[in-house]
């Protein structure tokens, strides 16, 4: 059986809520690939696309949306 830590929120793919919310994938913004995350990634985390190479540092909003800047 699947634990039950997983509540189904609004949006798919979360962890947690707002600021302490975590990701287990993101769309990359330079060359729009989805990357899947495990572990699942969170605010000042920093990620790798796959497939361009770029390097993002995560910052999540409040509202628990992501924001990735590159590095
Ligand atoms: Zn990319």
């Amino acid at each position: 059986m699947a634990p039950d830590y997983d509540d189904d929120d609004e949006k798919k793919g979360e962890l947690g809520e707002g600021a302490d919310a975590k990701f287990k994938e993101f769309d990359c913004p330079s060359c729009n690939a989805n990357n899947p995350c495990d572990p699942p990634f969170g605010d000042g985390d920093e990620l790798l696309c796959n497939y361009c190479g770029q390097d993002y540092k995560v910052k999540v909003s409040e509202e628990g949306r992501v924001k990735l800047k590159e590095l």
